[in-house]
């Protein structure tokens, strides 16, 4: 050891940008919702707000809070009313929250939801198997709640799942994908998350993807993407994305969530893991990164285990 060690959590990637990329990158943190849902311990209600204070704190700007679905299917978060009621409204933040049905709209308008999102199947397996429903049934189950909202003024995020590979049917065929988002944008989505699920895909295969979506007539500029580091590959596919022009990510803050469909506990991508390679190209996301790993550890605490993302170990 010698006196010029520096410290660790005064690490930060060197900027070095690369061309074809773009200024700026908007991070939709899933955290609070995909995160903790997915995590066998059940997190106190004045914890989770104080999550998303901590991570507005961080910089995050698109927050998606919680989830109305109903707490006999998710227990963990069976407080969304408290928790959105506690933390919002915030100026200038945008704290979505994920609804089911029209019941749970009704339940997400009640709490004060100035945003939503739906969730949809690129997959006949997964919308039977997780929405009890096939595809066509999903998307009829989400008319009326995505016309309900877009009449009261709230943007709609469309999510489509297991849109690289899925745990029944294995590949999955891009053009499927592209019809299940043409249907959600039809329907009056405002926006779309496209989400490698199992985390199977690969950096050529999310530019097919792109490929066929865009040739789709879907705006890029509409569509997030969601990748899941099950193998390995959800950095590679972020880069692979930012090349063909797509600038919205969803990740979760400490890499929290697994996926119940996944053999490994791994899940969504770290959003300090993303925030440093975004820093490194030199685009801009507002993000703490310093501030937010010091909350993922706060939230490892919580939850009892260390957090998954590599630089919130390599920063702790
Ligand atoms: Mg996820």
């Amino acid at each position: 050891m010698t006196s010029e060690t520096t410290s660790s959590t005064d690490a930060l990637p060197r900027i070095v940008p690369q061309r074809g990329m773009p200024e700026q990158v908007r991070i939709y943190e899933v955290g609070p919702r995909d995160g903790l849902q997915a995590e066998a311990v059940r997190v106190p209600t004045a914890v989770k707000a104080e999550f998303v204070r901590r991570l507005v704190e961080a910089g995050l700007t698109t927050i998606e809070v919680t989830s109305f679905v109903s707490p006999r299917w998710i227990p963990q978060l069976d407080d969304a009313h408290e928790v959105l009621t506690a933390v919002g409204p915030l100026d200038g933040i945008r704290l979505p929250v994920l609804v089911p049905n029209e019941r749970g709209l009704e339940r997400a308008l009640a709490a004060g939801a100035r945003e939503i999102a739906v969730f949809a199947s690129a997959t006949e397996s997964f919308a039977k198997n997780n929405l009890a429903r096939d595809m066509a049934g999903v998307l009829a189950m989400f008319e009326p709640v995505v016309r309900r909202a877009r009449a009261a003024g709230l943007p709609v995020r469309g999510y489509v799942s297991m849109c690289f590979g899925d745990p029944w049917e294995g590949d999955v065929e891009p053009r499927k994908v592209a019809s299940v988002a043409r249907g959600l944008l039809d329907m009056g989505c405002t926006s779309l998350s496209l989400g490698d699920t199992i985390g199977t895909g690969t950096p050529g295969h999310v530019l097919e993807l792109l490929d066929t979506v865009r040739g789709a007539g879907i705006p890029l500029e509409r569509t997030a993407l969601h990748f899941h580091d099950t193998y390995g590959q959800a950095l590679a596919n972020v880069h692979a994305a930012l090349t063909a022009g797509v600038t919205e990510f969803d990740s979760s803050a400490g890499g929290i969530g697994g996926c119940p469909y996944a053999r490994s506990a791994t899940g969504n991508l770290a959003t300090e893991d993303l925030v440093w390679m975004l820093r490194g190209l030199g685009i801009h996301t507002g993000v703490d990164l310093n501030a937010l790993a010091a909350t993922s550890r706060w939230m490892a605490h919580h939850l009892g285990r260390p957090s998954p993302s590599r630089v919130v170990t390599a920063l702790a």
